[in-house]
């Protein structure tokens, strides 16, 4: 039985910079296997050799969670390297903030395929195995827009809010896997890097700037509900900067 002392195998998406990179950093550093997962993989495979030259126990592999293929080899590699599956942190995510009227449907379908089908084909790729083990965790990351609508965010949200809404049915359905969503606000990363309209993305990084709090205070939400014993489900935390309104 997993228990909030036992090592873990954690698979993380979206592992090669901010919250996802990280959630490894941190669960590793707690004594739990991960493999991290990403398409930038010389980031990966720099994340992975500097956490196991400091004796963590650390896989990489390239990922795009919008291919369910790639997300089920994802999870038979972990299998395959550490013996089980017992956390996956969906947390890759996009996020090009635009207007509605810009009709950027590119990125609104991009939005939808990583955001929203990228963590369905990873409860897809892990359940049969956490089933089979009589138990697993699924955290996914979700956002304070999650909960919340703002002008140039709607498909971002759309997305968000789904997540929140398959989390709930999924924890309703499972008596023996444990279902988190974690909603960061702003947090430092490179989120607003790519895509969405200059003047959107513009804004975002300006907010971002004068309060965004670091990864790692995400991370510890993610940790917190991974350590707990396992008939302890924290369901939902949402972390934002003091500051933000
Ligand atoms: P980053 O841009 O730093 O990280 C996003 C990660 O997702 C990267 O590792 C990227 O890796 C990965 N990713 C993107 N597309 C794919 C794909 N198709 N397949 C696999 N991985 C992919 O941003 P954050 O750390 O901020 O984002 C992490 C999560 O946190 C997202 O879900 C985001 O929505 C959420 N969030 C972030 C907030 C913030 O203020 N930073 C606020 C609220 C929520 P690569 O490009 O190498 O594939």
């Amino acid at each position: 039985m997993s228990t909030s002392t036992s090592s873990k195998t954690v698979l993380v998406t979206g592992a090669s910079s901010g919250i996802g990179e990280a959630t490894a950093r941190r669960l590793a550093s707690l004594g739990h296997s991960v493999l991290v997962g990403a398409r930038r993989t010389d980031r990966l495979t720099a994340l992975a050799e500097e956490l196991r030259a400091d004796g963590m126990s650390v896989a990489h592999r390239e990922l795009d969670v919008t291919s369910l293929q790639s997300v089920q080899a994802f999870a038979a590699a972990a299998v395959r390297e550490f013996g089980r599956i017992d956390v996956l942190v969906n947390n890759a995510g996009v996020m090009p903030l635009s207007p509605i009227a810009d009709l950027r449907v590119a990125e609104w379908e991009q939005m939808i395929d990583v955001n929203l089908r990228g963590v369905l084909y990873g409860i897809a790729a892990v359940l049969p195995q956490m089933r089979q083990q009589g138990g697993g965790h699924i955290v996914n990351v979700s956002s304070v827009s999650g909960h919340r609508v703002d002008p140039t965010a709607a498909v971002y949200s759309a997305t968000k809010f789904a997540v929140a809404a398959l989390s709930e049915g999924l924890r309703q359905e499972s008596q023996d896997i444990r279902v988190t969503v974690v909603s960061p606000g702003f947090t430092q990363s490179e989120l607003t890097h790519r895509g969405g309209s200059a003047e959107a993305q513009g804004a975002a990084r300006e907010a971002a700037a004068q309060l965004a709090i670091p990864a790692s205070a995400i991370a510890d939400a993610i940790a917190f509900a991974v350590q707990q014993p396992a008939a302890v489900d924290v369901n939902e935390l949402i972390v934002r900067p003091t500051a933000q309104g």
